[in-house]
């Protein structure tokens, strides 16, 4: 199994050795990165496939088996007693233990038929009873442990450099925090978290978790991530890495739940279900693409968005149109506050039919123009929006009143509090549910994460895990700094002592 990037030729592997690191690099190889040096995401050359006689064994698997069993078909160059072992020490009810009361902590993501009437059946697969009650934590206590991994093994250190508006910052820190050879510089934006995540980021004292709080919006952060990374100099020579979303490792570990939810929710492999995800960088849907394209019988991937729409936009009109800072909504779901999809290039990349000429022209009118379209009007950049279909893809958006709704008609229906995305979420899942195709929704994260929000349609507050009690009362640890790209290298080299 080897990577290619979405802008690269893979031809040129073979045709230039010089080229192979581009080109042809093994899972080890892009593990600590983020971007290709050539600006594109990695993907595999091929996807491993997945056949009926794997999928029927793999439904008797716990939870560490079946992420062992997947982990092998795309890490072919980590010994697979290493990967056991990785596995095992990630998946835990220990590590999991967020689950509510009746729920299986050892399930690691356990499922809960909300509906199940007259062939429509709706379910929800929890994937936030991790450390942060987020599903980040899903790919990122993963993702710690490999790090730790193979920093140890090749003698090194590492700085992670990312940018959060809230989950991936918490959740990379848990993963994180204390572990030696690694620190992580996480930017968020000033004062637009919630109390609750602002907290469980700021109050983390270990002296390897460093908080940038930037005066601005997500995306400000994402933008001083990009340049500091494209200063390929200053990158080598203080060691930096990234754990954002478009992280190859991350993606892969969430592929292992889409096995599980479709696992969990059948009896055979004649079975389809469907899956609705709350989505702000594309991330968690890419991971979906990739299960359906590894040949598990998903039938349709809805995105959900909120009122920050790029992606329900493109999904109804093939046009990809990125919104500026100003343009980007203050949401009660801000974790999928964004205004363009960092992990979208991936599925235009198979969209394009894999040809990164055309994907590096297409984000290059990105940069220039601010987005493309491949709607197949007129003057448009191409016509491939009519082959969407084939890849399953819906969407659905919704907005802070359905929200708000949603969070009440669930509890009263169902007798749960959800969170504001996982609302996002059902609401466009009720719009796709087909007869006789199990609707799954992704449950994203904890209402508890989101209290403002809960108290707004509830009129109490949503029940907080034990050990979560009172911790906005704990003292924080963090450092204000405008959006400029200087000051941020400056902080940086002087708290590497590189
Ligand atoms: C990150 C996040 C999302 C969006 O996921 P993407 O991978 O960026 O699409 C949705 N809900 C919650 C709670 C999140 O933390």
């Amino acid at each position: 199994m080897h990577y290619v990037s979405t802008r690269a030729d893979a031809s040129a592997a073979s045709s230039s050795p010089s080229n192979a690191s581009f080109s042809a690099a093994s899972f080890s190889d892009i593990l600590l990165g983020g971007l290709a040096p050539d600006g594109g995401l990695y993907l595999p050359a091929e996807y491993p496939q997945v056949t009926g006689a794997e999928l029927d064994a793999w439904r008797k698997l716990s939870y560490a088996d079946l992420a062992i069993a997947i982990l092998k078909k795309f890490a072919t160059d980590i010994p697979e007693a290493d990967i056991e072992a990785l596995a095992r020490k990630t998946y835990t009810s220990e590590t999991y233990r967020n689950a509510r009361p009746d729920e299986n902590a050892a399930d690691i993501t356990p499922l809960r038929v909300l509906e199940d009437e007259g062939g429509r059946k709706l379910v929800l697969q929890a994937l936030s009873n991790g450390p942060t009650l987020a599903f980040k934590d899903m790919a990122m206590q993963l993702l710690g442990n490999l790090f730790e991994y193979a920093l140890a093994k090749e003698g090194t250190e590492l700085n992670i450099f990312g940018a959060t508006s809230g989950d991936t910052g918490s959740a990379a820190e848990y993963a994180m925090r204390g572990k030696q050879g690694i620190r992580v510089f996480m930017l968020s934006p000033h004062k637009k978290m919630s109390a609750f995540q602002t907290a469980q980021m700021f109050s983390l004292q270990d002296p390897n978790i460093f908080n940038i709080a930037v005066e601005g919006v997500f995306d400000d952060c994402q933008d001083m991530v990009k340049a500091v990374s494209n200063d390929l100099e200053f990158k080598a020579r203080h060691k930096i890495g990234t754990v954002n979303s478009i992280n190859w490792a991350r993606v892969v570990a969430q592929v292992i739940y889409y096995f599980r939810g479709y696992l969990a929710a059948t009896k055979s492999n004649e079975e389809k279900v469907s899956f609705t995800v709350p989505s702000g960088n594309f991330g968690n849907i890419c991971a979906g693409h990739i299960a359906r394209m590894m040949g598990l019988p998903i039938d349709k991937l809805v995105v959900a968005t909120n009122e920050n729409d790029v992606l329900d936009e493109f999904f109804r009109t093939g046009i990809y149109r990125v919104r500026k800072s100003s343009e980007t909504h203050h949401t009660s779901s801000p974790s999928m506050d964004i205004s363009k999809a960092s992990n979208f290039e991936r599925f235009v990349y198979d969209l394009v039919g894999r040809d990164p000429a055309r994907v590096k022209a297409l984000f290059a009118k990105v940069e220039t123009d601010g987005g493309f379209d491949l709607s197949g009007a007129p003057g448009s950049d191409g016509d491939e929006f009519k082959q969407v279909a084939r890849y399953g893809f819906k969407s659905g958006k919704s907005t802070h009143d359905e929200r708000v709704q949603t969070i009440r008609d669930v509890a009263d229906d169902y007798g749960i509090v959800i969170d504001t995305h996982t609302a996002d979420g059902i609401k466009v899942a009720k719009e796709n549910i087909e007869k006789g195709v199990t609707m799954i929704v992704l449950e994203t994260a904890l209402a508890a994460k989101f209290n403002e929000t809960i108290l707004e349609a509830l009129g109490e507050d949503a029940e907080r895990p034990a050990g979560f009690e009172n911790i906005e009362a704990l003292p924080q640890k963090f450092t204000v700094m405008p959006p400029n790209v200087e000051n941020m290298k400056a902080y940086i080299a002087a708290n590497t002592g590189l």
